[in-house]
């Protein structure tokens, strides 16, 4: 067979993915897109040694890094299709091109739906956030708006006071109980009811359908996840339901329910992060290649992989 691995995906999971492969003189296939999650961010933070760094400077220099390595092979398209063989897994590609390997990851991440307010997505990685281990501390304490999508709105709402005065906009898509009421004011947390007509100004102003305006140095709020890709279905990985959306399941080694199909990255867990997607990426980079040396018996010519 050509490859001994296929990734689709080649963001920070996959890229790691393949980084370990490449190392261990394995033949690699990298599938590709090139639509990272991030790509709405200026900076990406917390990721260690790389703390600020532009998102897409962090991927071009790993990927840099990895193409030095020969047996790796780039293909800059989106896998369509990807199906079961006698001795391994075969993608299709956005080009009608087909690939062969004997292992098969999925690093393909996610996709976030946000809430339609008008002038959210616009502000999306720039002024409205999801995570406050990534965008709070730029904050600088300044006012934070909590833009409820869905209870889990409460959860950002009593974490967020800790980066700043932090308002929790209800707009009729949340009500907290008088439990969760008390919760809030013990966090300090100021609640406004009225709904949202759309967010304006310099930075992230919330204009309420009343004709008030709410001035906010950042928002938060809780977008939906679903998987990028439908290759995990096609293979009929088994999925898992997270807060926030479906995700594909993986054992500690990455392997997802069928045998040779690893995931790693945000398509595997139930929320992620550069960091968390580069530790998965290289847990299931060793696990591919462990599994291509002890379990060579079920690759033998003509017998088929068991499920
Ligand atoms: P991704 O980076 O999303 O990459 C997936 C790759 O797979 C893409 O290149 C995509 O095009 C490709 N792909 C998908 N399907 C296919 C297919 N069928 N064929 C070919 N290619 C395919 N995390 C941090 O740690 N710090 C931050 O500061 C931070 N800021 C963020 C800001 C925003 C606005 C958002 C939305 C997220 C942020 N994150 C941050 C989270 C971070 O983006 C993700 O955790 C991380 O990108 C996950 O890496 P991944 O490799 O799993 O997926
Ligand atoms: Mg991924």
């Amino acid at each position: 067979m050509t490859h001994h691995a296929i990734i689709v995906g080649g963001s920070y999971a996959g890229l790691a993915a393949a980084l370990q492969l490449a190392r261990a003189r394995r033949r690699v296939l990298v599938l590709d897109e090139g639509i990272r999650r991030n790509r709405f961010a200026a900076a990406s933070h917390g990721f260690l040694g790389q703390d600020g760094r532009p998102p897409g400077a962090i991927a071009a220099d790993a990927r840099a890094q990895l193409m030095a390595y020969p047996a790796v092979t780039w293909i800059g398209r989106r896998a369509e299709r990807a199906e079961r063989t006698r001795t391994g897994f075969r993608i299709t590609d956005a080009a009608g091109e087909s690939h062969e390997a004997e292992r098969l990851v999925l690093a393909t991440g996610v996709v976030d739906d946000l809430p339609p307010i008008p002038g959210l997505a616009e502000r999306w990685g720039r002024f409205v956030f999801h995570c406050p281990y990534c965008h709070g501390y730029e904050l600088m304490e300044g006012r934070i708006g909590v833009i409820a999508a869905s209870p889990r709105a409460m959860h950002h709402a009593v974490m967020l006071p800790d980066w700043g005065p932090t308002t929790l906009l209800l707009n009729g898509a949340f009500e907290p109980d008088a439990d969760q009421r008390a919760q809030l004011e013990r966090r300090g947390v100021t609640v406004e009811a009225g709904p949202i007509r759309e967010i304006g100004g310099e930075k992230a102003d919330v204009v309420l359908a009343d004709g008030r305006v709410l001035p906010f140095d950042g928002l938060f709020t809780q977008p939906w996840t679903r998987m990028a890709s439908p290759l995990a279905e096609q293979l009929g990985c088994a999925l898992e339901q997270g807060p926030q959306g479906s995700f594909i399941r993986t054992d500690a080694l990455k392997e997802t329910s069928i045998t040779g199909v690893f995931a790693c990255g945000d398509a595997a867990r139930a929320a992620g992060s550069v960091a968390l997607a580069v530790g998965d990426g290289s847990m299931a980079g060793m696990a591919v290649h462990q599994s291509l040396i002890f379990r060579a018996a079920v690759q033998a010519e003509g017998e088929a992989l068991p499920a």
